[in-house]
C-alpha cells in the first residue's frame, strides 16, 4: 500500500484529516485484507476506497505451506507479470520473521545461490518491498489471530544495497509508527558487502541490524564464488566494517554457508578466525555457521560432526558463533533458494 496515495485518495473524498490515521492503522496495523472490513468508517467510504485503491502491489500466485506449518512460502506477481517470492518462518513461538526480496532476480551471481542464475529483471519499488510484509501480516490475522511478526530480514531475492532508494523507503514506511510500526532492532538488512550501503545504513538506520555474506576468508576463495569480491575485496570490507563499528558501535552479523570440501575445512577456518580477528572489533562480531540448502546449483552440505569442529575452533579463538537452524527448507523457501518458480 502506497500511503501517499492513501492520502490523496482520502482528500480527494474530502475527509476529515483523521480519517488518515484512523485507516492508515486498519491498513498497516491491524492488517485488513479488503477496505470492506473497516467497521470504523461508512460504508460509502469503503467502497470509495475499494474503487480507488489497491492494498497490495502484487497478487498471490501460489502459497506453499511446511508440514510442520511453520515455514510458508509465497509466490507474487507482481502488476507487470514479474514473480517474486517471500517466506513466512517460525520456530513454533507465536513469532514470526519475515523474509522479504529487494529485487526481482540478482545481478550478482553467486555461485551458491539459485536467485542469480539467471540475472537480474529489475529493482523493486518501495511498496512492492513493505507489502510483502504486510501480505504476511494479513495471512498471520487470518490464520493465526494472536501470532505476530517479530522479525524483518532482507535476506529474499536481490541484493539490498544495489536498490537502495527503495530499500531506505521501505525501511522508513516500515519503522514509522503511524504505518507498520516496527522497531529498527527488529529489522536485518543482509549484503554481500556492496561499501557504499553499510556506511548509508550506519548513517541513516543505525539501529536496524546488519548481516555480512561473507561465506569465504581468502580473496581467491571469495572471487571464485562471489564475483563481488573483485570489485569489494576483504580488504575493503575490512576498512568498511571498522568504519561501521566506529558510527555505530553495533553487532554485526556475519554469515557463512558450510560447502563441503570447499569452505569447510581446518585452513579454513583458521583463515576466517585470522580475517575477523584483524578487523578488531572482536566483540562485535557473531557468526551464523549455515547449512548450504540444496539448489540446482550443486554443492553439497558440510556434515553436522564437521560444523561443530569449525565452530570450536572459531569459538577457541574467542569468536561468537552459532549453527543457525535452517527453516524453510521443505519449502525451498529457504535462503539461496528463492528463484521466482
Ligand atoms: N544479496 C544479499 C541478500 C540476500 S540474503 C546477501 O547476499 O546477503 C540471502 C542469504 O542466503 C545470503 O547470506 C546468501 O549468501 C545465502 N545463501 C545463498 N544461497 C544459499 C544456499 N544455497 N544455501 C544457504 N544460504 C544461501
Amino acid at each position: 500500500m502506497n500511503n501517499e496515495q492513501l492520502k490523496k485518495s482520502l482528500v480527494k473524498n474530502n475527509q476529515p484529516a483523521y480519517r488518515v490515521p484512523q485507516i492508515q492503522k486498519a491498513i498497516f496495523q491491524t492488517g485488513i485484507s479488503n477496505f470492506m472490513e473497516i467497521s470504523t468508517i461508512s460504508k460509502e467510504l469503503r467502497e470509495f476506497l475499494v474503487r480507488e485503491l489497491d492494498i497490495l502491489s502484487f497478487s498471490v500466485k501460489k502459497i506453499v505451506i511446511a508440514k510442520d506449518g511453520f515455514s510458508v512460502k509465497a509466490l507474487l506477481e507482481l502488476r507487470d507479470g514479474l514473480a517474486i517470492e517471500t517466506v513466512l518462518l517460525s520456530a513454533g513461538t507465536g513469532k514470526w520473521s519475515v523474509c522479504v526480496s529487494s529485487q526481482v532476480g540478482c545481478a550478482l551471481n553467486c555461485q551458491f545461490c539459485a536467485t542469480g542464475k539467471n540475472g537480474l529483471r529489475r529493482n523493486l519499488i518501495a511498496e512492492e518491498i513493505s507489502d510483502q510484509v504486510l501480505f504476511w501480516r494479513q495471512y498471520l490475522k487470518k490464520k493465526r489471530g494472536a501470532d505476530k511478526i517479530s522479525n524483518i530480514v532482507y535476506m529474499g531475492m536481490g541484493e539490498p544495497f544495489l536498490n537502495w532508494t527503495e530499500v531506505k523507503k521501505s525501511l522508513k514506511d516500515l519503522t514509522d509508527n503511524d504505518l507498520f510500526a516496527f522497531g529498527s532492532r527488529s529489522i536485518s538488512v543482509s549484503t554481500v558487502g556492496i561499501a557504499e550501503g553499510i556506511i548509508l545504513l550506519a548513517k541513516e538506520f543505525p539501529q536496524v541490524n546488519l548481516a555480512l555474506s561473507l561465506h569465504f576468508a581468502t580473496d581467491e576463495k571469495r572471487n571464485k564464488y562471489m564475483p563481488v569480491n573483485n570489485k569489494y575485496s576483504l580488504n575493503n570490507l575490512k576498512k568498511t566494517l571498522q568504519n561501521y563499528f566506529l558510527k555505530t558501535n553495533r553487532q554485526v552479523f556475519i554469515e557463512y554457508i558450510m560447502l563441503a570440501g570447499i569452505n569447510d575445512g581446518e585452513m579454513d577456518a583458521y583463515e576466517l578466525a585470522k580475517y575477523l580477528k584483524s578487523i578488531g572489533k572482536r566483540q562485535l562480531l557473531h557468526i551464523n555457521l549455515i547449512k548450504y540448502n540444496q539448489t540446482e546449483r550443486g554443492f553439497e552440505s558440510t556434515s553436522g560432526n564437521k560444523v561443530q569442529i569449525f565452530k570450536k575452533y572459531l569459538e577457541n579463538n574467542g569468536l561468537s558463533v552459532s549453527v543457525r537452524k535452517s527453516l524453510g527448507q521443505e519449502v525451498f523457501g529457504a535462503c539461496g533458494q528463492l528463484a521466482g518458480k
